[in-house]
């Protein structure tokens, strides 16, 4: 066999065992704790939270990390790798703030599958339905884990009738409850009619799993295995089974239910990644051609992150490999410039650990440090013909302020922090010439991102800065001949954002935008992508 056939051969391979996924949620529905159970039952670290508890964050010395202990919240974020039964599962991590939604967008274009994990006593809650319909634009297939089910909660056919009244998803069941949410008595799998009878351990200790006979299980349970098999009549006469076309078509997701904390159906949960969400496929380039994932290298940088160590003051570009082998050393093309890239320094992002990564595959994430220019959505790629996968698009950003800096003498430094934070997306920069390049302004999705922007100028550019919000709350695209009309009205600003060039508009008010959409017609006013 030829060495190049070999190559390919082993791309499709190592391709194929990939599961590369993003956990969505609303903050508070267990997403750590289910991260940490997915690893502990993966056998990739031997206690929990060793990985990424809340409490143990000893070592990391990055300065907003300082802020997210203070807080309480989780703003970094990185990959974790599963090996389960011959699978690779590359859990990309998100940050768990509502105000870091922008972020969490942008993982999840580098995902190929998502879990959606609901709270049992509060279903769908307002992030999650954000977050969904951002993989809903993305085409992301779901899975749904119904957690906390050792606790007071719905009722389980309830949930699955909010899945597909509120978001339109047929849910598919692979296991059931037998008994209601806080009185949980184990799970019966729908695949085989096997019941795993739940044994809590004692003050949110790992439960037992104790396999029983569907005999022993009804003498047992009496009444509340009778209420599990009616519901299970139930469900297959509406039809509620898992069609794998119509789960990567969208249209349906299987559902599990579980609980993180006492690690119950965290393996079912495993299995079903391992079994039903998909691999790696080829990725769409700019053109709307799929590039096959044997082709040569190609990967999009998805997410830069910087002072993610204050003694080198780093940052981190991750890369989400579509196509082809990745070997350290590679020298890469960057897709916007043409200009080459040395990748002798490549990282794994793994939980807190670096170390260098030589190799990588489709599916795959890998950190290249301190590569600066490299910006959000950039392609890059290995000898030729160019790759250009699609812009991530931006989100629609809400809160807007003019950020000028306290000591104007460093207005140096003040540009230098101003444009890091513009290339890596920590906010949207919008300039004009009526305000000058000393006051630009800012625009968030969250009002949170103002106050990292805040503390990384005064702590890592040495440049505070003084923020003043805006009375402005809608923001669209225009063009050139549009923008100079709207420049002229009322309640109306016209910028052009430094990373892209776009004209962006903002209006005072939703009634403002109204009444101007309504009055000019001809104008071309564009919607961005709503964050919510
Ligand atoms: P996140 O904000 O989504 O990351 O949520 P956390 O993982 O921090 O969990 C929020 C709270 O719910 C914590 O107090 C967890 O201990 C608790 N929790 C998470 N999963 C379960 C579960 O399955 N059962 C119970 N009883 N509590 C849980």
């Amino acid at each position: 066999m030829s060495t190049v056939k070999a190559k390919i051969d082993e791309v499709s391979a190592e391709a194929a065992r990939r599961r590369t996924f993003a956990v969505i949620s609303h903050p508070d529905a267990g997403k750590s704790t289910l991260t940490e159970a997915l690893a502990v039952q993966a056998a990739a670290i031997s206690t929990a939270g060793a990985v990424h508890g809340k409490g143990d964050r000893a070592g990391v010395t990055s300065d907003w990390m300082e802020m997210e202990r203070s807080r309480g919240i989780s703003i970094t974020s990185s990959v974790l790798r599963f090996d389960y039964h011959g699978a690779l599962l590359n859990l990309l991590d998100t940050p768990g703030h509502a105000d870091f939604s922008e972020d969490t967008y942008r993982v999840l274009s580098a995902v190929d599958g998502a879990v959606m994990l609901l709270d049992s006593a509060k279903g769908l809650e307002a992030q999650t339905l954000k977050l969904f319909d951002v993989c809903k634009h993305g085409n992301v297939p779901i899975l749904t884990f119904v957690n906390k089910w050792d606790r007071p909660g719905r009722e389980p056919l309830e949930l699955l009738d909010e899945v597909e009244q509120r978001i339109g998803l047929h849910a598919a069941p692979l296991n059931w409850p037998v008994g209601i949410a806080g009185d949980f008595r184990g799970l019966i799998s729908r695949a085989d009619g096997s019941f795993t009878k739940f044994v809590p351990g004692i003050g949110g200790a790992k439960a037992q799993a104790v396999r029983m006979s569907a005999e022993d299980a009804a003498a047992e349970l009496g009444d509340v295995w009778e209420t599990a098999m009616e519901e299970l009549t139930l469900l297959t006469e509406i039809g509620a089974e898992l069609d794998e076309e119509a789960f990567t078509g969208g249209i349906s997701t299987p559902v599990l239910f579980g609980a993180a904390l006492p690690q119950f159906g965290v393996s079912a949960l495993l299995d079903a990644l391992t079994t039903y969400a998909p691999p790696p496929a080829a990725r769409k380039d700019a053109e709307g051609d799929r590039r096959p994932l044997d082709t040569p290298f190609s990967g999009q940088v998805f997410k830069v992150q910087a002072g993610m160590d204050k003694a080198h003051r780093d940052s981190l570009a991750f890369i989400r490999v579509c196509s082809g082998r990745f070997e350290r050393g590679m020298t890469l093309t960057m897709g916007s410039t043409g200009r080459g890239l040395v990748t002798k320094h490549a990282q794994t992002v793994f939980g807190r650990d670096r170390t260098t990564v030589d190799t990588a595959y489709p599916g795959d994430v890998i950190g290249l440090p301190n590569t600066h220019g490299l910006t959000v959505g950039e392609s890059l790629y290995e000898g030729s013909p160019a790759v250009s996968y699609p812009a991530i698009p931006a989100f629609a950003p809400e809160h807007f302020m003019v950020c000028r800096a306290k000591d104007v003498g460093k207005y140096k430094q003040f540009r230098r922090g101003i444009e890091q934070l513009d290339s890596e997306g920590a906010v949207q920069v919008l300039r004009s010439d009526i305000r000058g390049d000393q006051a630009p302004v800012l625009a968030a999705v969250g009002p949170l991102q103002f106050e990292v922007v805040a503390h990384r100028m005064e702590h890592e550019f040495n440049s505070p800065v003084n923020l003043n919000g805006l009375d402005f709350s809608e923001c669209r695209l225009t063009d050139a001949e549009s923008a100079e009309q709207l420049a002229k009205m009322r309640g109306v600003e016209v910028f052009k954002r430094s990373l892209t060039g776009d004209l962006v508009v903002l209006f005072a008010d939703k009634w403002r935008l109204r009444a101007i959409e309504r009055e000019h017609p001809d104008l071309k006013i564009e919607q961005m992508l709503a964050a919510g």
